[in-house]
């Protein structure tokens, strides 16, 4: 049968009912693509995949849980939803509310969102309102606005969020017939790594899985307050996707490290961007920075030469870590949406004349 969007694929799972109206763009059923390379680079029998969330229908995870909320706000009678955003929520939103047929208010923290994210909140008829500040001020006015006005809030705040968003969790389950046994993610907001822990703890429930994976966060250097254990009041990262610096399920994740013996590190923004090209070079996936961090991490991990204090290498050492590790990195959300990142990496065309000779010249074969 052909894929039917997340919310009929995952039902008895999912807090939905008869009369719910089931608002899709049939996202889900993401590819987890094997990672020859890096599997490499981690240890000579690594498995390492990449659940690459970026071929969602507006190119990242958001839309998993955004499914759920839109037509869980429809089925409450909503006419209107609200979010803050650092760009990907917007996109999903304004895109899963225009469907719905409701009215979407944006708040994202102005000239700090990514150029394709904001193309897509404007294109789907979302009310884009840029405030002069971060996410977190603007996730705040959202709550304010909310709590006197007859808007849904569908940021990640929202429970149904998270439901859907763990339904990654159970595609990955189903595709390698077991759970990882490290499950790498970058932070931000932290609703993503709460919602896999969710998803894999309750497939386990369900017995479709043995083990439960340990869930590996990734924060940018410069926006990494659970990491820090403090806010951060001014988040700084070219990974504009994770610059967060008072994660809203900042409690729920700090659950979801413990529960799973998992760690929560850092990566800086020169290893963010190194791994993102690295990622395109190499396996030939093209991610935005944000997604980027997941990978990062690993590299950061599975090196004990350059980081002897980092948690994983000491397992390594210690012989803790499983003969064959099978490794999932989240990819959340495509490259596309951030074209200008090519400034950073200092790349452009080679412009010719339009002749034979000046492109052979070009290819180096003159
Ligand atoms: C939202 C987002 C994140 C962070 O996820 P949280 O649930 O906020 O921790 C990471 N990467 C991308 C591309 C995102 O859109």
């Amino acid at each position: 049968m052909s894929w039917r969007g997340i919310l009929e694929a995952y039902r008895s799972f999912l807090p939905v009912g008869e009369k719910t109206p089931v608002v899709t763009l049939l996202e889900g059923n993401t590819p987890l693509v094997f990672a020859p390379r890096l599997s490499r680079r981690i240890a000579p029998d690594a498995k390492v995949y990449l659940k690459c969330e970026g071929l969602n229908p507006t190119g990242s995870f958001k839309d998993r849980g955004m499914t759920i909320a839109i037509s869980k706000a429809l089925e409450r009678g909503a006419k209107a939803v609200i979010c803050a955003s650092t760009g990907n929520t917007s996109a999903s939103a304004a895109a899963y509310a225009a469907r719905a047929g409701l009215a979407c208010f944006v708040l994202l923290p102005k000239g700090k969102i990514a150029r394709g994210k904001l193309a897509q909140a404007l294109m789907s008829g979302a009310q884009v309102i840029a405030v002069k500040g971060n996410f977190d001020a603007a996730l705040d006015l959202v709550r304010g606005v909310a709590e006197e006005h007859p808007v849904a809030v569908v940021n990640s705040v929202n429970p149904d969020r998270i439901e859907g968003q763990k339904t990654a969790a159970f595609e990955i389950v189903d595709a390698l017939g077991e759970a990882p046994h490290y499950h790498f993610i970058p932070v931000g907001n932290a609703g993503n790594i709460t919602a896999y822990w969710k998803g894999y703890r309750e497939y386990k429930q369900a017995g479709k899985a043995r083990r439960l994976p340990r869930m590996m966060g990734f924060q940018a250097a410069g926006a990494a307050p659970v990491f820090y254990d403090a806010p951060v009041k001014k988040p700084e990262t070219v990974a504009t996707a994770i610059r967060i610096g008072n994660p809203a399920s900042w409690q729920a994740a700090k659950v979801a490290l413990a529960q799973s013996n998992g760690l929560i590190d850092i990566v800086t923004d020169e290893e963010i961007l190194e791994t993102q090209l690295w990622l395109a070079v190499n396996e030939g996936v093209f991610v935005e920075p944000a997604s980027a961090a997941s990978v990062a991490g690993l590299l950061k991990s599975a090196s004990r030469h350059h980081h002897p204090d980092c948690p994983l290498a000491a397992e390594v050492r210690a012989s803790l870590i499983p003969a064959s590790p099978i490794i999932v990195c989240t990819v959340t959300g495509h490259g596309l949406k951030d074209p200008d990142i090519v400034a950073h990496h200092k790349m452009k065309a080679v412009t010719v004349r339009a002749t034979k000779g000046a492109v052979l010249e070009a290819m180096g074969l003159a």
